[in-house]
């Protein structure tokens, strides 16, 4: 039986992104003060509250995933501030760019949406792999849900591989030197430290397998 997604759980996704940055914003910050300008933890708590309540405004509930999605990423866009924003917002617009407007979303669609998503950081921020971004702990997670979506696994299971996937990747972070953003201007003194931008990503992960995952149907 094929399980589907619904525009509650999307919601749910953001709002649940919303609660654990609010929960881990000082360790953010403080892994950005390690090589950056401490503020990761700021910025995302600052646009994650806009999110949260504008998502609570009942005249403004979006009726499909594409316009919650490109609401979330408006005000990610012009409210986190810092590198990060922008980032984010590209891949949630990206993430709904080929998404029809009916309604429930299948794994296979989901697999098309983080991808989709990915290419748009990539695209945006022109980083690659291993650059020390939030990109290695997105591209890890992306393409272990790839696998699990194509081998038939159920949306949990495959999620929590692609949790799984970007924990690897943020905890990776830590050995690797910065070529981008912020971080890079400190060369090899990047190394040794995790990158906040693949920590906050590792909880978008983290958010949408506690909130994706089946309902009890
Ligand atoms: P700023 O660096 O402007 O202070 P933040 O502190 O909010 O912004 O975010 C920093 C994070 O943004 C970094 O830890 C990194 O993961 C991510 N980042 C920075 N530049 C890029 C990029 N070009 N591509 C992908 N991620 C990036
Ligand atoms: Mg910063």
């Amino acid at each position: 039986m094929s399980q589907e997604i619904t525009l509650a759980q999307f919601e749910t996704w953001m709002l649940t992104f919303a609660q654990l940055i609010f929960e881990h914003e000082e360790l953010l910050t403080e892994l950005d003060a390690s090589i950056g300008d401490a503020d990761h933890g700021i910025n995302m708590v600052r646009g994650l509250q806009k999110v949260r309540e504008r998502l609570e405004d009942p005249s403004l509930q979006a009726q499909d995933v594409a316009s919650l999605f490109r609401s979330v990423a408006m005000t990610l866009i012009s409210s986190v501030g810092g590198a990060a924003g922008p980032l984010y917002g590209a891949f949630l617009l990206r993430a709904v760019k080929s998404i029809n407007g009916n309604g429930s979303v299948t794994s296979n669609e989901l697999a098309v949406m983080f991808r989709d998503g990915l290419e748009g950081v990539q695209q945006r921020g022109k980083a690659q792999l291993n650059d020390k971004t939030m990109l290695d702990s997105l591209q890890p997670a992306v393409e272990a849900l790839e696998v699990s979506v194509a081998a038939g696994d159920e949306i949990d299971s495959a999620l929590q591989d692609a949790v799984a996937a970007a924990e690897m990747g943020m905890l990776r972070t830590a050995e690797l030197q910065a070529s981008k953003g912020r971080a890079s201007y400190l060369g090899a003194r990047s190394v040794g430290h995790q990158d906040p931008g693949a920590t906050s990503a590792y909880l978008l992960i983290d958010a949408a397998a506690k909130s994706l995952a089946s309902t009890s149907s």
